[in-house]
């Protein structure tokens, strides 16, 4: 027997296969069956082969084939493509039998087998092979991927009771509630009597990422399986425990993560049933570390806990030109929360619209107000924008809308993104921000020097400012590799006509040094630390 992927690259054989042709399974791995081609067919048999496997997803037939040895021997083979939930052929599964030796055969029949019979779904084989497939394709993306057992709490009691009809029925109810809880691309299988595996592949290269990811859906599925089931005129209720390990990059066999999974369902049965455990303690921890926050996050959000720090940003002569706002989050428990440690969240969860807009309106409120006092309405305020944020299709009527609410005057905001939001969709980032460009809003780039931002690309943006990122700036005088960075970066913004600041400056001789490149505008501890509103407007009434 041999399975190959939707482009006919061998996967996998068994003992069989290389028995009958001479092939191992290294040998195998990754070349096509054509590999075991005889000569003695033309193209037209191959054609209305593959035609006949196209209309009616198998092909079964008699066919020459050469082993190893260069023997040419007549084999009866099967082949039949293995679709997914949506039709697409997923795999090629091959089984033949040599006409020589007609005894092996009948053991590839049964190998045939790759559903299971009571709920339909795929069983351990084939999970295995998908297990395999993902493995690999997980090694070579270096993206996450996990396996969640999922086995039913106390079956074998309500099995006992119910009778094994019911039982059957229970279990078939499970195996659709599980396959209704996965999506595109998840497989669903039957492992074992009451045990399930729910197969996620190509997840975020992150660990944490794909943990959280794994840790939504095993939620959703427990959720769905609580749910009481109709056996007949009754209804039961059962739960399940599900056990989740990830796998990635490393190289290991297909049983490990299996293991994993195991154990760590034994752990979510040691706990109480109805609920799910990481393999890994401490990938348990962080992802209930992460779950916390985020309950924090939300409640922040609906209590308006959020406030803005303001940093000066200074020229030259010592002038105050303008701020940057910094989100600040003082959590009742954590205290002043930075917003390194919770924006990535915030984006992973969505969280950040809302954040988000609230930033916008406050700046521009601030602005709206220093606008009416003398020594403070000269400055321009300088908004962070995520990614997240920026992509969606409304961001520019936001903003607007924004600006004309509070009355702010849309030449003193200043939008800073950073290289990653230029990356993607090109046409849009460019028309977006020339809308708003038009109606005088600024942009600068954040970090910059750290992304991957092409020249020819970065022409083409209505750009006011780069920003040197602080990572630069830190050792600027004792690293050369930094220094020559900063040095690029100031002479690009010349020749795009661009202003240029370093963020991050904390001592006198670094602002020399950037005074000497060329650069006259700076951020940094050196002059001002962010401050809450009203410190900052004494520090700037002071200067
Ligand atoms: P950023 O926009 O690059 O902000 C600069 C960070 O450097 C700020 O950290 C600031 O407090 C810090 N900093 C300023 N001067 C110095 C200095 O002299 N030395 C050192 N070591 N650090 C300095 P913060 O406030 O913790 O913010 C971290 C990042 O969080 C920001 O980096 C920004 O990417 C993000 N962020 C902050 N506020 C917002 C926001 O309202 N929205 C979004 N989307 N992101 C925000
Ligand atoms: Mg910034
Ligand atoms: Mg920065």
């Amino acid at each position: 027997m041999f399975i190959t992927n939707a482009e006919s690259v061998i996967l996998q054989v068994n003992k069989a296969f290389t028995e009958i042709t001479g092939y191992t399974a290294e040998q195998a791995f990754g070349k096509t069956p054509r590999l075991l081609g005889s000569g003695r067919h033309d193209a037209a048999f191959y054609a209305a082969m593959w035609q006949a496997i196209k209309r009616t997803g198998e092909w079964h037939g008699e066919i020459w084939n050469r082993r190893k040895t260069g023997e040419v021997y007549p084999e009866s083979l099967d082949i039949s493509a293995v679709r997914n939930q949506d039709g697409a052929v997923t795999h090629y599964v091959g089984s033949f039998r040599d006409l020589t030796a007609t005894k092996a055969a009948e053991e590839q029949i049964e190998s045939l087998a790759f559903s299971d019979l009571l709920t339909g779904l795929p069983n351990r084989r084939m999970l295995m092979v998908q297990l395999q497939q993902g493995m690999i394709a997980s090694e070579h993306d270096k993206r996450q991927g996990a396996l969640l057992l999922v086995d039913i709490d106390n079956f074998k009691d309500l099995n006992d009771a119910l009778g094994h009809d019911q039982g059957d029925l229970l279990l078939q109810q499970f195996g659709e509630r599980l396959s209704a809880c996965a999506k595109e691309g998840e497989t669903v299988a039957r492992v074992g009597g009451d045990e399930f595996v729910v197969l996620l592949t190509q997840l975020a290269s992150s660990s944490l990422e794909a943990a959280m990811y794994a840790e939504t859906v095993a939620n959703r599925i427990l959720a769905a399986l609580r749910q009481p089931y109709r056996l007949g005129a009754s209804d039961i209720s059962c739960s399940a425990s599900i056990g989740v390990a990830l796998f990635g990059a490393r190289h290991e066999d297909t049983v490990e993560p299996l293991k994993r999974a195991e154990l760590a369902m034994y752990e979510a049965k040691a706990h109480g049933r109805n609920t799910l455990r990481f393999y890994d303690p401490q990938m348990q921890e962080a992802v209930n570390a992460r779950v916390a926050m985020e309950a924090a996050l939300r409640q922040a959000i609906e209590t308006h806990q959020f406030v803005l720090h303001y940093q000066a940003q200074v020229s030259d002569q010592g002038r105050i030109t303008g701020v940057e706002a910094l989100l600040r989050w003082p959590d009742p428990k954590r205290g002043m929360v930075s917003p390194a440690e919770f924006i990535p969240l915030a984006e992973a969860t969505g969280l950040i619209l809302p954040i988000g807009n609230w930033v916008l309106e406050a700046a521009c409120k601030q602005l709206a107000q220093w606008a009416r006092q003398s020594g403070l309405a000269h400055l321009t305020v300088a908004v962070n924008v995520s990614a997240k944020q920026f992509h969606q299709s409304d961001f520019v009527d936001q903003v607007l809308i924004t600006l004309a609410r509070t009355g702010a005057n849309p030449t003193r905001l200043k939008i800073e993104l950073t290289e990653s939001v230029l990356v993607a969709n090109v046409e849009d980032v460019i028309a977006k921000m020339n809308a708003l460009k038009g109606r005088g809003v600024g942009f600068s780039i954040d970090d910059f020097g750290t992304g991957y931002s092409s020249l020819s690309y970065l022409k083409r943006l209505p750009l006011d400012q780069l920003k040197i990122d602080q990572g630069f700036i830190r050792d600027i005088l004792i690293d050369p590799n930094d220094a020559a960075i900063a040095r690029m970066v100031v002479a690009l913004a010349e020749s795009l006509g661009l202003a240029v600041i370093a963020e991050g400056v904390e001592t006198e001789v670094q602002r020399d040094f950037l005074a000497g490149l060329g650069c006259h505008n700076y951020q940094g501890y050196l002059f001002q630390k962010p401050l809450p509103i009203a410190e900052f407007e004494a520090f700037v009434l002071r200067v």
